[in-house]
């Protein structure tokens, strides 16, 4: 026997927390599944000082817990499972959960963000988790290094995107480019190679990042000579790319060749009636806490008067 639900959030960063708190407020009971890493992107950040309302700043992992608890102050089912699989082919939806909960959902916001994608080294985990100096996200984390030397690793508009906004913050800005030439769009390298305070080292790989609770320093690779060599910097900022978390709507709802889910404009729309897409998941280009839960806010609204007139069609 499938459970029946009448929103379901899949994810649970910003943009999923917001929807919850809008859909719960608006009389519906969502049932929120939160996924791999409960809390998404922003667990692992230090202190976030651009969500509005925080003067002070707010520890990320602390922010996700108050929306979570926002969220259930007004009868939001939040539980810990991952939506392994959904079928969006017929009405009610389908949705399964750890592979044996099966659900019945009538409508469905997907919220499951996208992973920054990391260069594999144990180190660079350790010193991102405990604030050791190692981010993903420049726009998060950058002031933290101010006045200081810094490296980006990357080389496409991301990374171009992130050297620029470090150059303004930081002393001086190392960019770790692996191949001789850059990916980024010719504006973007442009503004890079005429910023002063951005060295560029071609054909260069990171081996190592050395440091246990703080980078000391970063062990560099030629890949051209095989020569080796030290970077000393209290910043790594690691800009390689992200990944929506979208695997599992592959076929069914449509995306970009990149995974992001598209979404009719203006709206948290997707192909599927009823289906709602909002924060990073359909996001490539703000990827902010702030933005996402305003596209939360979008799906559980649009969510809502999708459930109104399905009400009346009945
Ligand atoms: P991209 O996939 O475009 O670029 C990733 C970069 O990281 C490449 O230069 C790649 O090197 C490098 N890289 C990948 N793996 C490693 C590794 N293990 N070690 C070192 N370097 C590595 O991702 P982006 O996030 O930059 O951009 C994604 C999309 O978003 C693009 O379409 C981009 O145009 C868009 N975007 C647009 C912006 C804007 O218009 N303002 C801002 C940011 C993104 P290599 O080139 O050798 O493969």
């Amino acid at each position: 026997m499938s459970e029946k639900v009448n929103v379901l959030i899949i994810g649970s960063g910003p943009a999923g927390y917001t929807a919850a708190i809008y859909a719960s407020r608006a009389g519906f009971t969502p049932v929120l599944y939160q996924g791999g890493q409960p809390g998404g992107q922003l667990t692992i950040t230090n202190d976030v000082e651009n969500y509005p309302g925080y003067p002070d700043g707010i520890n990320g992992p602390q922010m996700m817990m108050d929306f979570q608890k926002q969220a259930e102050r007004f009868g939001t089912d939040v539980r810990y499972g991952l939506v392994t699989s959904v079928d969006f082919n017929s009405y009610p939806f389908k949705a399964m959960v750890d592979e044996k909960i099966e659900l019945e959902a009538s409508s469905v916001i997907i919220s499951t963000g996208a992973s920054a994608k990391w260069l594999g080294l144990e180190s660079e985990q350790r010193l991102a988790t405990n604030g050791g100096g190692v981010s993903a996200c420049a726009v998060c984390d950058g002031f933290f290094y101010k006045g200081q030397e810094v490296a980006v690793v990357g080389a496409g508009d991301t990374a171009a995107e992130e050297a620029t906004y470090l150059s303004k913050i930081c002393s001086k800005v190392h960019m770790l480019v692996r191949r001789d030439e850059m990916r980024a769009s010719k504006i973007m390298q442009q503004r890079v190679l005429n910023t002063p305070n951005i060295e560029i080292h071609w054909n260069t790989e990171t081996k190592d990042i050395i440091g246990e609770t703080e980078i000391e320093k970063v062990i560099l690779n030629n890949t051209k000579t095989g020569e080796e060599s030290e970077l000393n910097v209290t910043g790594f900022f690691v800009a390689i790319g992200h990944k929506p978390n979208t695997d599992i709507f592959k076929g069914q709802l449509d995306m970009d060749e990149s995974g992001y889910l598209i979404t009719q404009a203006d709206s948290s729309k997707t192909n599927i009636e009823g289906v709602f897409a909002c924060g990073d998941a359909q996001d490539n280009v703000y990827r902010q806490a702030v933005t996402a839960a305003g596209t939360g806010c979008m799906a559980a609204l649009d969510a809502e008067r999708f459930l109104a007139a399905k009400e009346m069609e009945a």
